[in-house]
């Protein structure tokens, strides 16, 4: 079966609440598809606005990140429990943001991924190499490393819905997209890994997106590669380039 495609949206920290809600109104009638499943990923504050703003129409609230306890004293953390009970059904992980500013690790994304599964939400599992990693010739190998990691004892029924992001970080927020051999060589290699760990369905089904700087204009050449199934986007995505995006064909 044909692989639908997930375009997803990465806020970052922008948006208030009243802004949040003005932006979903503004992108709405521009994302409205049933060819791909869309999401955008909010702020922890303006998930609840953005939820109210969004009902009825085909767009899902998602999170940026989740912690991997399911409550207690971890000041400024969000559970995810509250995810759950605010209606949200994906969450990012291991953005590079956050593994650059915020000290995660392949592993504390590990322990976010089961955790996810554990609450039925499905993680966007972030990975990608830095410059001097693609420039020494290692990204593959690298990349590797970073699924193996994210999915220790994710089952291969958890594994199938899973979405991984390909996001080179030399890619991200610098205007310099990846060239689609490039992103089709990785996200063909994530999802040969994936069969390697798992199974040859698990590798069929796992939806693989690709982020960095993607724009209305690259969109339609990325996401007709065969094993890139989508993207996940972030400054593009609070435009109304983000509509073209979404309906890239
Ligand atoms: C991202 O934040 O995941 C991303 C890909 O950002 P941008 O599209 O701005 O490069």
């Amino acid at each position: 079966m044909a692989r639908k495609k997930i375009i997803a949206g990465n806020w970052k920290m922008n948006m208030t609440p009243s802004e949040a809600v003005e932006l979903v109104n503004t992108l709405k009638p521009l994302v409205a598809t049933d060819e791909a499943d869309v999401v955008f990923c909010v702020p922890a504050i303006d998930i609840i606005p953005a939820m109210e703003a969004a009902k009825g129409t085909n767009i899902e609230i998602g999170a940026e990140n989740m912690y991997f306890e399911e409550k207690g004293a971890f000041t400024g953390e969000i559970s995810p429990n509250m995810l759950t009970d605010a209606g949200v059904k994906y969450v990012i992980i291991g953005h590079s943001e956050r593994r650059e500013y915020f000290a995660e690790t392949d592993e504390t994304v590990n322990k976010k991924v089961l955790k996810a599964f554990e609450h039925n939400l499905t993680p966007i599992i972030c990975c990608g190499e830095s410059l001097t990693q693609r420039e020494q010739g290692i990204t593959i190998d690298w990349i590797r490393q970073q699924i193996k990691i994210a999915f220790l004892n994710v089952t291969a029924a958890q594994a199938a819905t899973a979405v991984v992001a390909y996001e080179p970080i030399w890619a991200i927020g610098t205007g310099k997209t990846a060239t689609t051999e490039q992103a089709q060589e990785v996200c063909k290699a994530i999802r040969e890994c994936i069969g390697e760990i798992y199974d040859e369905a698990t590798a069929e089904a796992i939806r693989i997106q690709y982020g960095g700087s993607v724009n209305a204009a690259t969109a339609p050449e990325l996401f007709s590669q065969p094993d890139i199934d989508g993207g996940l986007v972030g400054g593009a995505a609070l435009k109304p380039d983000f509509g073209k995006i979404v309906n890239y064909k």
